[in-house]
């Protein structure tokens, strides 16, 4: 089977799904490896190393003409995915929770729909697959930067000769695994750093980095299944949002991840929260996207500042603006995921194994995936977590 590495189509988006040093492992498995032109670009992955690793460079006419699998990180633009045919698979990020109609589209095409999210992410096996954490953990690191950035302070303590400056305060919401990096890159950079999240088993990994972990009184755990989070009810949510404020408005930089699987992302800094941050305050809202954020007011990729001088950064797609590792982080995840479904060169599916029942989407005309299928059945709870 041929595998074509498509450009990213997502505006912005500098990463590639496969980089060179993979290239050699899938012909070693008996792929043939196609990629378009110019798809490493803007990770610094030039045309010619990939032809030295063994791959052909090729028109993406002829990638979607000749591919077996097509492969990329987010899902493709329409032109491309409304050319793919009958027989084809098409491999990523493709997130058919937020979006059941794509699914039963590639369906009705016959195309084999290969999500990485997902992906059953607690089974051992499965972690060197595992594109979510992969691209978190980047995101995770970008956005602390981003907050140090755009803060008009330290983030250490800094004694010099013109005085002394006192460490940056950072709050971290949501404690997964972009929230994680965020305190460990915040932390390296000396801030002091308090986190807090709905699943109080982070508690643990949150203090071993260093950081203080805020519990509240007014919520109490909301763990979920597969180790995600369960979505609040609404007098939950209104507790939390506002004993949380009160924490906001003794921080100088918040940074946002809270995500509950295949719903809008949780509000969790209100307006009137944002109004009680003292001027110069900075918020990374990487929940940001377009069905909603974590923060009232943030706007995708955009940043705002708003009357009272905190400056409100929509950061949804932080691991595209670090394109070179998440494209080897990436490249190695789908690679692992390639390999482990080919035998003898050809993509063998078998919905009898753990992993493929949960990326594969489609497949011979039909919507195989449970979640996905009963997102399409009219079950709104389908796809989320309970
Ligand atoms: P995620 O991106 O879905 O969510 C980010 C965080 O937001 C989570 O920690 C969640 O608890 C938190 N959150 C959701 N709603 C919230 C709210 N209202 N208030 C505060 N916080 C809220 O999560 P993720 O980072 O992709 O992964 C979450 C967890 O999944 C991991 O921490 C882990 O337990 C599990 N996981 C396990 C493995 C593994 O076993 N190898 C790998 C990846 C993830």
């Amino acid at each position: 089977m041929k595998v074509g590495v498509l450009q990213e189509t997502t505006p912005g988006d500098r990463r590639v799904a496969l980089v060179p040093e993979m290239v050699g492992r899938l012909r070693g498995a008996g792929l043939e490896v196609l990629v378009q032109s110019g798809a490493g670009d803007g990770a610094w992955f030039a045309d010619s190393a990939y032809a030295e690793a063994g791959a052909s460079i090729v028109s993406r006419d002829e990638l979607l003409a000749e591919a077996g699998a097509v492969v990329g990180i987010s899902r493709p633009e329409e032109r491309i995915t409304g050319a793919l045919r009958a027989g084809q698979a098409l491999v990523g990020l493709l997130n058919p929770l937020a979006d059941p109609a794509f699914a039963a589209a590639m369906a009705a095409r016959g195309v084999t729909a290969i999500s990485m999210d997902g992906l059953p992410r607690t089974l051992p096996r499965a972690q060197g697959m595992d594109a979510l954490t992969s691209q978190a953990n980047v995101a995770g690191y970008k956005a602390a930067l981003v907050g140090a950035a755009a803060f008009g302070r330290f983030f250490p303590l800094l004694i010099t000769a013109a005085g002394t400056a006192r460490p940056a305060k950072v709050l971290v919401l949501g404690t997964g695994v972009a929230g994680l990096q965020a305190i460990g890159t915040a932390r390296r950079l000396g801030a002091v750093v308090s986190a807090y999240d709905v699943r109080p088993q982070t508690k643990t990994e949150v203090e071993s980095l260093g950081a203080t972990f805020i519990e509240l009184t007014s919520v109490g755990p909301a763990a979920g299944d597969g180790g995600y989070a369960r979505a609040l009810a609404e007098d939950e949510r209104q507790a939390q949002q506002a004993e949380l404020a009160g924490h906001i408005a003794r921080h100088d930089v918040v940074i946002t991840t809270a995500q509950v699987p295949g719903r809008r992302p949780p509000l969790l800094v209100t307006d009137e929260a944002v109004k009680a941050m003292a001027a110069g305050s900075v918020i990374v809202d990487m929940g940001a996207g377009p069905l909603g954020g974590n923060v009232a007011g943030s706007v995708p990729d955009t940043e705002t500042v708003t009357e009272n001088g905190v400056t409100v950064i929509g950061a949804g797609s932080l691991a595209a603006t670090v394109p070179t590792a998440a494209s080897a982080a990436f490249a190695r995840n789908v690679s692992a995921l390639l390999l482990h479904m080919v035998a003898d060169g050809e993509l063998v599916i078998d919905l009898t194994d753990e992993i493929q029942a949960g990326v594969v989407i489609t497949h011979d005309g039909a919507v195989v995936q449970p979640a996905t299928a009963a997102l399409l059945a009219g079950d709104p709870n389908g796809g989320a977590a309970p």
